[in-house]
């Protein structure tokens, strides 16, 4: 392993602790005196529930988004770092600069 190979894995190492972080805010449990309480508006309760399910699809995109990171962390283990899932070409270096977890290339981007 290079020093390359170091940094790339302290950027994914990084990146995953940020997500770990979000998503144990994210699934932290809501206490119930905030949701039901005396003296609230109906209104009140719809927009904790709309709230919730914000966090619940940004939890949904942050453990997807960790999932990745996870497979390029493999990637970099086996050496194929850098090129596309799907076509094998190189992965754009402006690409990997701004996200290292990137497994696909700009085409093969979803
Ligand atoms: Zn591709």
């Amino acid at each position: 392993m290079d020093a390359d190979d170091e940094e790339i894995l302290a950027r994914l190492d990084e990146k995953s602790a940020e997500l770990r972080a979000r998503l144990g805010e994210l699934t932290a449990p809501v206490d119930a005196d905030s949701v039901i309480g005396f003296g609230k508006r109906i209104g009140d309760g719809t927009t904790q529930a709309i709230q919730q399910m914000g966090d619940a699809s940004m939890a949904q995109n942050a453990s997807h988004l960790l999932d990745q990171v996870e497979k390029a962390r493999a990637k970099v283990a086996a050496g194929t770092w850098g090129t596309c899932d799907v076509c094998g070409e190189p992965i754009g270096e402006g690409r990997l600069e701004a996200r290292p977890w990137s497994l696909t290339c700009i085409r093969h981007a979803r």
